[in-house]
């Protein structure tokens, strides 16, 4: 069973950026996590209370069987040492294949730390003669997903066709009710339109209705026939 780390900065990025990929990943079989390095509160229309069952809904959507908040203090993630252990020893005990964390490059400095925190973490990870819990472990691949604050994206990678999740991915995203609420219902920034929006545009880009956009931090090796889907 292959095993995938999601880590995000707040409740409702990993399903901003990625939800669609998730549940197929879910279907897949394989074994997903998410850890959320914060509570993202508070936010003008939040609560802790709120944002917990807002984020337990959506996780009932993902299908998903493991979520982690690591309690981290909001709008203050710093790529500190104990920050980097707690990272690195999920890591060392749940083994991943595949990192995912947020693009490096947004406005909001949470974001910009969690990238930098996770790549640091990962190389932690698999030190010897450390007094982390778990063992040595190297995760191959690291991934960049986008939910961002930027209006300057980046060139993806990759893109997921979602157009087979993406009522479960609108889905999960609608639950986090709070937060649509920071822009009002018509603005093109309100979280679900922004979320209908990109998903379309990076679809559009692979010619399927709806996809999803990564950046990988290597090389991907990929075999002939994948091009042909492409
Ligand atoms: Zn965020």
């Amino acid at each position: 069973m292959k095993t995938v780390l999601i880590i995000a900065p707040h409740p409702d990025d990993a399903e901003i950026a990625m939800a669609g990929t998730i549940v197929k990943m879910v279907h897949d079989g394989w074994n997903v996590i998410i850890i959320d390095l914060t509570n993202g509160e508070p936010t003008p229309h939040g609560s802790t209370e709120i944002r917990t069952k807002e984020t337990q809904q959506a996780t009932r959507i993902l299908g998903i069987k493991k979520r982690i908040c690591l309690n981290l203090p909001n709008r203050r993630i710093g790529n500190t040492i104990e920050n980097r252990g707690k990272i690195a020893e999920l890591i060392r005990l749940n083994k991943p294949d595949i990192l995912f964390t947020p693009f490096q490059i947004d406005w909001h400095p949470d974001h910009c730390a969690a990238t930098e925190l996770v790549q640091a973490a990962r190389f932690e990870a698999k030190y010897h003669e450390t007094d982390l819990k778990g063992t040595p472990h190297w995760t191959g691949k690291l991934i960049f997903y986008i939910s961002q604050h930027r209006f300057q994206y980046p060139q993806p990678t990759f893109v997921i066709d979602i157009s087979d999740t993406w009522q479960e991915k609108i889905n999960a995203v609608k639950c986090y009710k709070s937060q649509i609420k920071n822009a009002s219902p018509s603005s093109p920034a309100n979280l679900l339109n922004k979320t209908v929006t990109i998903a379309k545009f990076f679809g559009l880009t692979i010619n399927s209705a709806y996809g999803e956009p990564f950046i990988a931090d290597q090389p991907l090796a990929l075999k002939p026939e994948s091009l042909l889907n492409s």
